[in-house]
């Protein structure tokens, strides 16, 4: 029985016969899995057939909250959605922030598992116990945030809580992410997992509170990671008044910020145009997650020419990289229109940026022509055409409709060797560090679950010169393998599940935060753990992706880089010459391999390891 922290509920909706009932979350599952991502990739490893399409009725769309969302530990109002992808086929894991996590533990639930397809447009609004399908038809076609605020006054609530897809999901573009107020969760084209089932919406209100299992052990969990969040040199002196900006700087001082499709990078360095004293100028207010006191979110405005009065929350580093650094554009105007476009339509502005900055490549090497574009110039640089292809993708108008799934699709389609301009892993974008200045960076893009996810082993120890668990080279090899490990467990047990927010872990808790985590845990659920145990959970959950992988065909030759990572050294800069050799990446991931416990041929988990982290049925599934 949960005496804390948990709901203890989980809500199944059936959108093709419409119903909708509670069942109850096994103890045991809390126990192994904790919550948010954990939960998650339980749920559907053991719920879903192997090679179901992923647009289709048979996928499921699991959104799951941890046992610290909603009480009062700060900075914990996060959710993660978990489905199969449709742009990698691999598990697609989406976190985000804002208030819907909160108010769905209000509600009563750890996690909404949303099945099957709906006749018709349809949103689902969920009041407490009470679950209705209301008709769509009204909010189709509209951009997130008029949908958000329709829904709310056709509810008579503005306490109400939505997330919702844009017309990017309607059109099925598997760059779509799900919006809730401007917070995304993006990548992996979980907008279109909801615009295939014709779900436009999930509004939510719940009436409920987070009960504490021992109030003295819960105070005194939490003061210790308050006072870690208040020790930090750089969460509140820095990120809380710049936000994820402050990458800018540190990966422009490194020279390992990519630029116009990974050819430019320490060539190409926007930081006139778009970097932290121009975002200052921007800069008109912050934004808050529920109950979290650092409130990374910039609001910035445009302020010029045709882009003058758009304002966005953002654009975060990721989407300066994005919109900026792959476009080679210099002109944070159009960065933030762009960022705002994105959101509005819901796409994923890493996917989105990335692709677009693959087909200026393409066209300044005769690949793409102006018959292709449809007379637009697509040149690195032209700001215009950036900001028109937002919503020709999201449209799928014109050349939009070849971008509008992703690099990968689109180099298929066009051929004539484009894939080696194609920068992704597993069919996911890569992010904007340039990994072959940051070593144990490129090991976490190759091997990490969903495809090139920088958010789940990101390896601060390279970027800001993190000792912790101890000191490495960026530009070393060595000891990378362990350290990917230990990144992609901690951050998947520290931050993932039990839903911490990870920019509080990584500047705050990487030191201590399986501590801090059991200890809250203990005075939260009254579940205790040691962290040790905690440590395990993230290793469990990771070992499960790996295994719904494995299962859907994914082996070692997957884990790997763009060619253009493994031949061409970055061009200039301060990590002038550095690349990855095919020989440095196999030593990378043999240690890597050896550190997981998995088989050094195909990258597969072992029955030894499965069954130590109490995954024998898994062992089982995968006829080990
Ligand atoms: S640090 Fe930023 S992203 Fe994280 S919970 Fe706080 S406001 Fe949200």
């Amino acid at each position: 029985m949960y005496t804390g922290g948990y709901a203890g509920k989980i809500l199944r909706i059936n959108l093709t016969d419409k119903t909708a009932k509670e069942e109850a979350l096994p103890l045991e599952v809390s126990k192994n899995f904790i919550g948010g991502a954990g939960l998650g990739i339980k749920y559907l490893f053991d719920e879903l057939q192997p090679h179901v399409d992923p647009l289709g009725p048979e996928n499921k769309l699991i959104i799951s909250v941890g046992p610290f969302t909603g009480s009062s530990i700060p900075s914990t109002s996060r959710l993660n959605i978990t489905s199969k992808s449709p742009q990698t086929n691999a598990v697609g894991s989406a976190l985000s922030g804002g208030y819907f996590p909160a108010e769905m533990k209000f509600a009563g639930y750890d996690a909404l598992i949303v099945e099957g397809k709906a006749e018709k447009p349809t949103y689902i609004w969920i009041k407490d116990s009470e679950v209705n399908f209301r008709n769509a038809a009204k909010v189709w076609g509209l951009k997130t945030s008029d949908c958000q605020q329709i829904i709310k006054d056709d509810l008579k609530d503005q306490n109400i809580r939505c997330m919702c897809i844009g017309p990017a999901g309607e059109n099925l573009s598997k760059m779509a992410c799900i919006i809730n107020e401007r917070r995304a969760a993006g990548r992996k084209g979980l907008g279109a997992v909801m615009g295939s089932k014709n779900l436009k919406a999930i509004a939510i209100r719940g009436t409920g509170t987070v009960a504490v299992a021992d109030q003295e052990k819960f105070k005194s969990a939490k003061k210790a990671m308050t006072d870690s969040m208040k020790a930090s040199p750089v969460l509140y002196p820095v990120f809380s008044k710049v936000g994820s900006s402050c990458a800018f700087d540190a990966t422009t001082d490194l020279g390992i910020f990519s630029s116009k499709n990974w050819t430019g990078t320490g060539e190409f360095v926007p930081k006139d145009g778009i970097g932290l004293e121009a975002q200052g100028q921007a800069k008109v207010g912050h934004a808050h997650c529920y109950g979290c006191p650092v409130g990374c979110g910039q609001l910035m405005l445009a302020r010029k020419g045709s882009y003058a009065g758009i304002l966005s929350e953002g654009p975060e580093f990721e989407t300066q990289y994005a919109f900026g650094g792959q476009t080679g554009v210099d002109n944070l105007d159009a960065v933030i229109v762009a960022d705002h476009l994105s959101d509005e339509l819901g796409l994923d502005t890493i996917s989105t940026g990335v692709t677009i900055g693959f087909a200026m490549e393409l066209f300044e090497k005769g690949i793409l022509t102006m018959e292709d574009t449809g007379g637009l110039e697509l040149n690195f640089g032209n700001h215009e055409t950036m900001v028109k292809l937002v919503q020709m993708i999201a449209f799928r108008q014109g050349i939009g409709d070849l971008l509008a799934d992703g690099v990968k699709a689109a180099a298929e389609k066009i051929g004539k060797g484009s894939e080696k301009f194609a920068m992704h892993v597993k069919g996911l974008e890569l992010p904007a560090y340039d990994v072959r200045g940051a070593k144990a960076h490129a090991l976490n893009y190759a091997t990490a679950y969903p495809g090139a996810d920088h958010n789940k082993g990101y390896a601060a120890q390279e970027i800001f010169g993190m000792p912790i668990p101890y000191e490495v080279d960026r530009l070393g090899y060595e000891g990378k393998g362990k350290l990917c490990k230990w990144n992609q467990d901690v951050q998947c047990a520290t931050a993932d599940c039990p839903t911490i927010c990870s920019f509080v872990v990584l500047m705050a808790l990487l030191h201590n935060g399986t501590d801090v985590v059991a200890d809250l845990m203990e005075g939260l659920t009254g579940l205790s753990y040691t962290p040790d145990e905690i440590y395990e959970v993230g290793e469990r959950v990771n070992n499960l992706c790996r295994a719904f992988n494995v299962r859907e065909g994914f082996t070692r030759s997957d884990d790997t880089l763009p060619e253009r990572l493994l031949t061409e050294p970055i061009p200039g800069g301060p990590s002038k010459g550095q690349l990855i050799s095919k020989e440095d990446l196999k030593q990378m991931l043999d240690e890597y391999y050896t550190a997981r416990g998995w088989d050094q041929t195909n990258g597969v988990p072992t029955r030894e390891k499965l069954t130590e982290l109490g995954l024998g049925y898994v062992a089982d599934q995968l006829k080990l």
